[in-house]
């Protein structure tokens, strides 16, 4: 796996320490995040779940502001590029904690332009993935030959190809970019309503309601076209918000889920359990209709979390919960520099703590952090959080990276029926 390689071998020397949130060698470098004396309840003792997305343990960082959109189709040559193991989509945060020693000039990039484009491995893993997405810094800070940065992620970008056979391995490098666009997509029968009836009951909506409201009218018209009117629903931005929330509120707070379509379809990448192969087919997604429906196909799926060494089961789908307002599954970092996508659940089985609990760096303010490995194959698997005084009293950090996601496929494998939700399919392993 690519922590392997990002790995510093001074961490080493410490019993699994490239594991922990926090290393001797870096205390001073992160002093000035000292927040462990923080009150972060409200008194009820309620975690406060804005928290974790503000990366307080990265200490106090200047703001940089900002909100660039870059033109769609323009070509940047020598963007810097940063890889880490971890895909971040437009709208979501990145933290990064960046050394003297792998910046050097790359920093300069970073302050002039204040963006970059963060990259990743392909399906075959030898390969840079043709996709990334362009990433603006918004605070940073510089001590001591540190630099603790946040960004978020704005635009999909295309890699040129000319480019591409550079070392996917490399941390930093420079690429020539392409900005994609967010195409405006319609509705398929937006042009065909007369302009008097439109004014009275439109045949589509923005939003899922209106759309339902005159939806007899709506077959009525679709009678004229040669397909089903299911195939016109299907291709409804609304249809597809509707049918995707419904199918996540299983898990999910319906009201709670973005429906904006875009947001949406970003969110639902970040939040639900994905393949790394899965995710970037998403990234790949010229518009958001067709990200929504691949969604929609990936819902058909029951996942659990294993192992992603000896693939034995570590947690369910259904123990899923969120601690961030950014949802259940957020980007931290550790003072090493390592990046992990982390998913919080609720309870975990066939794991070992590893060391004492301890509150240093810690991501979520106020839990103490300890270290969690596979039970069969030693594996590191995450960290167990505890707290004496918010609730919920533990819960576990998995890191995205050191897992697998098993797929079960419900029987009846078609857009339209499997994903309706009827919970009461039969199931079979795929
Ligand atoms: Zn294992």
């Amino acid at each position: 796996m690519s922590e392997e390689g990002d790995r510093r071998p001074r961490f080493r020397r410490y019993v699994g320490s490239e594991n922990s949130l926090y290393s001797v060698e870096t205390s001073s470098a992160s002093s000035e995040s000292d927040i462990d004396d923080n009150p972060e309840s409200d008194g009820s003792g309620e975690f406060d779940k804005s928290l974790p997305a503000t990366h307080r343990y990265l200490g106090k960082l200047d703001n940089v502001g900002g909100y660039t959109i870059l033109d769609e189709g323009q070509v940047i040559p020598g963007m810097l590029a940063i890889h880490t193991n971890t895909l971040v989509f437009p709208g979501f945060t990145l933290p990064l904690v960046l050394r003297d020693f792998e910046t050097d000039q790359l920093l300069e990039d970073i302050k002039k332009g204040y963006m970059f484009v963060l990259i990743s491995t392909g399906k075959v893993k030898t390969k840079l993935y043709e996709y990334g997405v362009i990433m603006e810094v918004y605070e940073t800070s510089a001590r001591r030959g540190v630099i603790n940065l946040k960004a978020k992620g704005r635009q999909r970008c295309e890699i040129l190809p000319d480019t591409m056979t550079r070392n996917p391995w490399a941390r930093m490098q420079k690429l020539t970019v392409k900005i994609l666009g967010e195409p405006n997509i319609k509705s398929p029968i937006s042009n065909s309503q007369l302009q008097t009836l439109r004014a009275r009951r439109t045949n589509f909506g923005s939003d899922y309601k209106s759309l339902m409201r005159n939806y007899k009218y709506r077959r009525y018209h679709l009678s004229q076209y040669p397909y089903a009117s299911w195939v016109y629903d299907h291709n409804e931005l609304s249809y597809l918000v509707e049918l995707i929330t419904d199918n996540l509120a299983k898990f999910y707070v319906k009201e709670h889920l973005p429906q904006d379509p875009t947001s949406l379809s970003y969110w639902f990448v970040q939040n639900y359990q994905l393949t790394h192969e899965e995710r970037l087919d998403i990234l790949k997604c010229p518009s958001v209709l067709e990200r929504l429906r691949l969604e929609l196909r990936y819902l058909n799926m029951k996942r659990s979390l294993i192992c992603g060494r000896c693939s034995i089961e570590i947690a369910n789908q259904s123990d899923v919960f969120a601690m961030s307002r950014e949802g259940v599954q957020s980007n931290y970092c550790n003072p090493g520099g390592q990046v992990y996508e982390t998913i919080t659940v609720s309870e975990a089985q066939n794991y070992t703590t590893v060391g004492e609990p301890s509150k240093q760096f810690t991501w979520f303010p106020g839990y103490a952090w300890t270290i969690i490995q596979c039970k069969c194959c030693t594996g590191h698997l995450g960290w167990l959080f505890t707290s004496n005084n918010h609730h919920p009293e533990r819960f576990f950090g998995l890191a995205h990276s050191c897992l697998d996601i098993k797929k079960i496929k419900l029987m009846n494998d078609s857009d339209s029926n499997a994903v309706e939700g009827d919970e009461s399919k039969q199931m079979q392993v795929s």
